[in-house]
């Protein structure tokens, strides 16, 4: 970590409208920190790592704890007291220079530790949030199946069975995010007693549970997704978050991120219509530099259009979190609408840069493979919409 003074605050210049302006002091020196941090530590070995599909070394995923930025929700863990829209700008700023660092981030801050933040008992949530916060944990959430993508809150497979204090569980989950490079994950799985859905935090060295990372993968490289095999693995009775008893919890934890990965999604734009101005500004075609083109600088209306609506559209969303009225329709909507948009933004980008585009040193090809990541997890599309469309008719159309 080599940031030690924190930068003065510099406007992003995608943030046409000076959103992010409105911040607390406090949450822009720590988002001033990050910039420079990801400026220094981490931009110049994304490249390297995302064509050798290599997880981040260990010393950026400490970088992050170092700067407060797992725990930030929870009580128990938070550096200061902080907004869920200060959280979603931490998200963009992250994914704006890679959207595996804010996968990461979403991972263990959002995902692991919502989890236990959302399911676990007091005493669990003091017992672990610190250990992911420092990051001497690392967490992993199991939900996702081989055979149970979408319909996860009806179609899960895995069981737990308990006899006495000990649980059994036995399954599969399949695309499980640092699944091969976890301490513990997160496994959801039905109790065989009830038929509900119950979190249990499961350690990584069980002999029962065996990782493989999912090859060939050609978006997200950094993030190591993988197949996991559950046989027989034994879980103490005090290892399951007493507060998650059905799937109602379990969306819960999704509906905490999914909002942040609607910001992340924006920040996976900037970073392709940045890459992609400054190329302009350099690339010199019919004697002149590109971007003196008018139909270039259509491409970077456009793209500033998307990008700006998606943040005012975020800020909205997260703002009614801090204030206790979201609804999952309305995390669904932002996560739709800023994922559709992030995938016409890294396609203009991509297209405005001619066959430099895919040349992964011009800092756009990832973004374009990794906004295809992005719009498939966490609900897909057509979720999204099916969820606003039930806020809109009172109908469920999913069956
Ligand atoms: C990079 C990456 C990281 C991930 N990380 C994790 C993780 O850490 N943990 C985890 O648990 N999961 C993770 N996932 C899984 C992710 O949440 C699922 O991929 C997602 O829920 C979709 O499931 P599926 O891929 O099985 O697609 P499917 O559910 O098979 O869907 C295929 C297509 O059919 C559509 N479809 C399905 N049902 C309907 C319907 N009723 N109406 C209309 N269209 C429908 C879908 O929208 C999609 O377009 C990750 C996925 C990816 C790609």
């Amino acid at each position: 970590m080599t940031v030690t003074a924190a930068p003065t605050f510099t406007a992003l210049p995608s943030d046409f409208y000076g959103m992010e302006a409105a911040l607390e002091d406090r949450e822009k020196d720590v988002l001033m920190r990050l910039r420079s941090w990801i400026e220094s530590d981490v931009k110049p070995i994304v490249n390297d790592h995302w064509a050798r599909a290599e997880f981040f070394p260990m010393s950026v995923v400490k970088g992050l704890a170092d700067l407060g930025l797992f725990g930030m929700p929870w009580e128990e863990t938070r550096p200061f007291e902080n907004s869920a829209v200060f959280r979603g700008w931490v998200a963009l700023e992250l994914g704006r220079v890679d959207a595996s660092l804010a996968t990461l981030v979403g991972m263990q801050n959002g995902l692991v530790m919502g989890a236990i933040g959302v399911g676990g008992s007091p005493e669990q949530r003091a017992e672990w949030l610190p250990k992911f916060a420092t990051a001497e944990y690392l967490g992993a959430f199991g939900l996702t199946e081989p055979l149970s993508g979408s319909d996860s809150a009806q179609g899960l497979r895995t069981t737990a069975t308990r006899e006495g204090d000990t649980w059994t569980i036995n399954g599969a989950k399949r695309w499980i995010g640092n699944g091969t490079v976890s301490t513990h994950t997160i496994i959801w799985a039905k109790d065989t007693a009830d038929g509900q859905v119950k979190g249990f935090i499961v350690d990584t060295t069980d002999p029962g549970y065996r990782a493989t990372k999912i090859e060939n993968k050609q978006a997200l490289r950094i993030v190591q997704n993988a197949d996991i095999v559950l046989t027989d693995v034994r879980v103490a009775e005090k290892n399951r978050l007493q507060n998650a008893n059905s799937f109602r919890e379990t969306a819960a934890v999704l509906r905490l991120t999914r909002a942040e990965v609607a910001w992340a999604a924006v920040g996976n734009s900037i970073g392709a219509y940045e890459a992609a101005v400054k190329y302009g500004s350099e690339r010199v075609q019919f004697g002149k530099t590109i971007d003196g083109h008018q139909l270039i600088q259509e491409h970077y209306a456009k793209m500033l259009g998307n990008i700006t609506a998606s943040i005012a559209m975020c800020a909205r969303v997260s703002a009614m979190l801090d204030e206790g009225t979201q609804r999952d329709e309305h995390a669904a909507l932002a996560k739709e609408f800023t994922t559709s948009r992030m995938r016409e933004t890294v396609a203009w980008a991509r297209e405005s840069m001619g066959g430099n585009g895919i040349v992964l040193d011009n800092d756009v090809i990832r973004h374009f493979a990794d906004a295809e990541a992005m719009f498939s997890y966490e609900g897909t599309r057509e979720m999204n919409t099916l969820i606003v469309g039930r806020a809109i008719t009172g109908k469920a159309a999913f069956v």
